[in-house]
């Protein structure tokens, strides 16, 4: 008998103060078609993969649940504990340009929003089940998550995590015997995604496209309410609001872009509300430069390449905000969107000129950006390798900086590049030792490049689980050395280069 038939709430023994666990459930008390509320279809013979202790700390929960009986069953869907009321959240959006009405939680249900304590000002967490069987808006999908998609999202939410970049967070992955179908037979798995908020543009988009005007406007006020308490008091809390999710992706972006993120599935249904990285799928960082970089391999006309994320950006917060015109003039809406551009370029500057170890504002910084990227294209250098590399440059006229100097084929090129940069550092007297401290506390060594990722999940397949273990540890803090896991911070393999990923997952 599939676990998924045993009546939630009957393990024997998982009673534990898990239960304790505070519940503010404010999107169920949105009206019952936002949503369908059901509960979990459970993993057969549950193993906890890898549980995150820093995202289980955000809960207010100790390190003693880590092992704990009720934390599995709840993590694999088998156990819910009293005050949860788990829902597959309706929502639609745009995919790969196109308007779908029929989206929303296929596979993942919202089980409860928790607070860390019970004090009144306490955070509240969204507890997001993914891969916990089909909804009312499963499509043809199977509504489960393999292994494999799991412990991407897992360890790519912590690696975000741990690169200061905004983003949901993950606290468990586990593993069921249970098979599913996907290009091959493959374990199922869940994650708990943990997150401020779940809703996305195109929370927005379901309820304009269908022309439900009240529904709309109860959106705008419950997320309002819920996650954007200051533009309430502005004059025009709807505005405010635009303004502020503008900003926040904006600025989003321009860590994607600064870091070498792709996301690989910008659609409008994966963009959150708050600017954070959400919904992990083909996902990849870069190893050899390529600005023109396409991961997701259903992704024939590159619209979600690397380069074009800034624009994509911005393209979802137009359908964002064609959403809110039922209340407001376009006039306004669309100035605020303007300003996007100028959030993004100086969000991006100030990242790019960290990365550089520079200090000071100068005119023509823009420029030497420009042509660093331009030969890291050329050349196919290695972007994260690169930039940590780049804190030993020595600035002294004439040094050859040969350890930085090798990676480019084209060893002119860099060298014009290494003057400009000499002289740039010299304009502001920037001191090596010093500008290196700096650099290397923006410029990670250990990145989850995609054959990491991959080891991690062949490992994982036979029931190794170390490498993920060792992974999220390493990932949390990214910019410190961490002598026993040096292999961690390798140049990737022939075979794990330019990886293009499969969205099936
Ligand atoms: P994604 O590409 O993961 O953002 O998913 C896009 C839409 O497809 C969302 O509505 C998902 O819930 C749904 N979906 C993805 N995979 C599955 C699946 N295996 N079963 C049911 N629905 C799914
Ligand atoms: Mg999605």
């Amino acid at each position: 008998m599939s676990s998924a038939n045993k009546p939630v709430n009957s393990h024997e023994g998982v009673l534990s103060s898990i239960d304790s666990l505070t519940c503010d459930n404010h999107y169920a008390r949105l009206p019952a078609h936002f949503y369908n509320k059901q509960i979990p279809a459970g993993l057969c013979d549950p193993k906890m993969v890898s549980l995150n202790p820093q995202v289980l700390a955000l809960l207010g929960l100790d390190d003693s649940f880590a092992d704990s009986d009720a934390l599995l069953q709840l993590c694999s869907g088998n156990y819910l504990p009293s005050g949860f009321e788990p829902l597959a959240m309706k929502y639609t959006g745009h995919q790969f340009g196109h308007y779908n009405p029929d989206l929303g939680d296929g596979r993942g249900l919202l089980l409860a929003q928790v607070k860390s304590t019970d004090k009144a000002d306490s955070p509240t967490w969204d507890l997001h089940l993914k891969g916990a069987g089909k909804t009312p808006y499963s499509r043809q999908g199977d509504g489960r998550a393999v292994l494999r998609s799991s412990i991407r999202e897992y360890l790519c939410s912590a690696a975000m995590q741990g690169l200061g970049i905004p983003t949901t967070q993950a606290l468990s992955v586990v593993v069921g015997s249970d098979t599913i179908m996907r290009e091959q037979v493959e374990q199922a798995a869940m994650v708990v995604r943990v997150a401020e908020s779940h809703v996305r543009f195109g929370h927005f988009e379901h309820f304009y496209y269908t022309q439900r005007l009240d529904d709309l406007k109860l959106m705008l006020d419950y997320t309002l309410t819920q996650h954007f308490p200051d533009a309430l008091t502005a004059e025009m809390p709807y505005l405010a609001f635009y303004k502020q999710v503008v900003t926040t992706t904006a600025e989003l972006m321009a860590h994607w872009q600064a870091v070498g993120f792709v996301h690989g599935v910008m659609n409008t249904d994966n963009m959150s509300i708050l600017g954070q990285t959400f919904d992990y799928g083909p996902f990849a960082f870069q190893d050899d430069f390529d600005p023109a970089y396409v991961c997701n391999h259903t992704d024939y006309s590159g619209r979600y390449a690397f380069n074009q994320q800034p624009q994509v950006g911005y393209w979802n917060l137009m359908a964002l905000g064609r959403s809110l015109t039922p209340f407001m003039d376009v006039e306004p809406l669309n100035a605020t969107l303007q300003t996007y551009d100028d959030i993004f370029l100086a969000k991006l500057r100030q990242l790019m000129r960290a990365k550089l170890g520079l200090q000071q504002v100068l005119d023509g910084d823009g420029e030497l950006i420009k042509q660093l990227l331009e030969i890291l294209a050329s050349s196919s250098v290695d972007y994260s390798y690169f930039f940590r590399s780049l804190s030993d440059f020595d600035s002294t006229e004439g040094a050859l900086n040969s350890a930085i100097r090798d990676q480019f084929i084209d060893r002119d090129g860099f060298d014009t590049w290494a003057a400009q940069y000499q002289q740039r550092l010299l304009l502001e007297l920037s001191v090596d030792d010093v500008r290196k401290v700096h650099m290397d506390q923006v410029n990670p060594k250990y990145i989850l490049r995609n054959y990491l990722a991959q080891q991690a999940i062949e490992q994982a397949t036979d029931y190794d689980y170390s490498l993920v273990n060792e992974l999220v540890k390493v990932l949390a803090n990214p910019f410190d050395e961490h002598p026993e896991f040096e292999t961690l911070a390798a140049l990737p393999p022939e075979w794990g280069r330019k990886m293009v990923l499969s969205c099936s997952s």
